[in-house]
């Protein structure tokens, strides 16, 4: 058998990432994937109806023009995307919505009372979203290059992570706008990792939004794969690895899988102390999803909130607390989060003329076998009188389901582990570079490594820019700008 320069398992965004990384270097790359279809979290289909286009995972792309790997990848120029001018909505009851636009004195304006003390709040962050996104955009176990971004950042995930959250505001609307962000890490609220990761998303709000690829997720995945097979390399569908001796000789090996899933693929082969690292590893709570195909946009009671990308339905800042704090305790909400996007609002390719689709998930403990179609149509209705008439047909997913499609995601973990402020540190083991296993060749390159959840890349970037330098001598960073 001819020997790899390098193998990656694994084509969600980070595998991918890792791979082109390694192809561009000159180096010999083959993908397995365990899938049918490329793109792990970054991957549309045909769910509902013929014709409806849905993200099957991700939809909303905050991190596309700030993630560092993307702008080397140059990614803007390869995937069309729309860039909405309200990144997210909060719609409130009895209320006008409070809206994220990218113009933070026009998302003052939504406020109410609390419009400055939001635009303090946000705005030496929203000035520095560069240096916020390289900041977080690594390791968190360094040196910060850019010491005020991470000040500015830590002041803030200090003061909306704990109890005194509401001490600068004197209304509802901005205490719910911040919360509906920071409640995507599914963890406790208030909690300085919630209110930490709330505040980067919130920033990338208000300075370059909350882009959405023209066609679907998958276009993200497709570019990645096209500048891989143009650089020579191999991408095998429908292959699962179960182990590290199935792989065939390669000089390096990169897993774009969990910490689990490296244990029982690699077993004896790591030593004894980083595989207890590994085992302590957690998982945290999960998701429901639900996808609609609609006859209409979604009717919701203020106009605002359709021009967002984003909604986050819940109400106010207590209520989405509690029923946060319910899912991590182990319990289902009444009234949930529900994450909302409807892209078929801003890109017409998704749905047939006149139609539109609808992406929406909702928190649930790990593991759990709820169907959560009626409580998310039933937020949604809260705020959107109308919206049940406008269902044509539906895909309901459990946390279970969800899972069982992507062993990436265990219990229906969409972070691929729980990202408390711990393992934000130790993503998976406290290291400067903990992409790469104490074991030569083997490097962990998934949203379980450092800089976590979504779809930049970074993680196997880095991964593949650790491995060019300690298996191949290679320090320079290789070109990936489009050809
Ligand atoms: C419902 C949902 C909504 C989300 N919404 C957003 C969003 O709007 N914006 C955002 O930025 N992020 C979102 N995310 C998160 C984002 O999709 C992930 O963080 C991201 O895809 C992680 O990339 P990855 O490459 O690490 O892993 P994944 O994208 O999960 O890819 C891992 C790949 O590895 C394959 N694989 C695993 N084990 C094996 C094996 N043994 N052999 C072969 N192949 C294997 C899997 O099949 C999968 O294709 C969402 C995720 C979900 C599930």
């Amino acid at each position: 058998m001819t020997e790899l320069d390098a193998v990656v398992v694994g084509s969600g965004p980070n595998g991918l990432a890792a791979a082109v990384t390694l192809a561009r270097a000159g180096l010999s790359v083959r993908v397995y994937e365990r899938a049918d279809h490329i793109g792990g979290g970054s991957a549309s289909a045909e769910l509902t109806l013929p014709g409806f286009v849905h993200d099957t995972c991700s939809a909303v792309h905050p991190l596309a023009f700030e993630s560092r790997f993307f702008r080397e990848f140059g990614l803007s120029r390869r995937v069309d995307f729309v860039v909405p001018d309200a990144s997210y909505a909060q719609p409130l009851d009895g209320r006008a919505a409070a809206v994220a636009y990218r113009d933070l004195e026009r998302t003052a304006q939504t406020l109410g009372r609390d419009g400055d003390a939001y635009t303090r709040l946000m705005r030496p962050l929203a000035e520095r979203a560069g240096e916020v996104a390289e900041f977080t955009g690594g390791a968190l176990l360094r040196v910060p290059q850019h010491p005020v971004a991470a000040v500015a950042l830590a002041l803030r995930a200090l003061e909306q992570g704990t109890p005194a959250w509401n001490a600068r505001f004197a209304d509802d609307a901005a205490p719910a706008l911040i919360t509906g962000v920071a409640a995507h890490t599914i963890l406790s609220q208030p909690s300085l990792a919630a209110a930490a990761a709330g505040m980067v998303l919130a920033t990338y709000g208000h300075a370059r939004g909350w882009p959405i690829p023209v066609g679907g997720s998958q276009a993200i995945a497709d570019a990645l794969a096209d500048d891989l097979r143009a650089s020579g390399g191999e991408i095998m569908t429908g292959t699962e690895v179960r182990s590290l001796a199935d792989l065939p000789p390669a000089r390096a090996v990169l897993l774009d899988v969990t910490p689990d899933a490296l244990l029982r693929m690699a077993g004896d082969v790591l030593p004894s102390r980083y595989r207890a690292a590994l085992g302590s590893f957690r998982f945290g709570a999960a998701v429901a999803k639900v996808d609609f195909a609609l006859s209409e946009p979604v009717p919701w009671a203020d106009p605002a909130v359709r021009d967002a990308g984003t909604v986050h339905v819940g109400g106010t800042r207590a209520e989405m607390a509690a029923s946060e704090n319910l899912v991590t305790r182990g319990r289902l909400s009444d009234r949930p989060y529900v994450l909302v996007s409807q892209p078929s609002v801003f890109d017409d390719t998704r749905a047939p003329a006149g139609a539109h689709t609808l992406w929406t998930y909702t928190h649930v403990p790990a593991g759990s076998d709820a169907d959560r179609e009626e409580a998310v149509v039933g937020q949604i209705e809260r705020f959107a009188p109308g919206f049940r008439d406008t269902i044509l047909a539906s895909h309901s997913r459990t946390a279970v389901e969800v899972a069982a499609e992507n062993p990436n995601y265990p219990g229906g973990d969409i972070a691929a582990g729980a990202p408390t402020m711990w393992q934000l540190l130790r993503r998976p083991t406290l290291s400067p570079d903990p992409w790469r296993t104490p074991t030569r060749g083997i490097y962990l390159c998934s949203a379980s490594t450092s800089p976590g959840p979504g779809v930049h890349g970074l993680a196997g970037w880095r991964a593949a820019l650790s491995a060019l330098r300690h298996e191949f001598g290679t320090r320079a960073m290789p070109d990936l700008s489009p050809r």
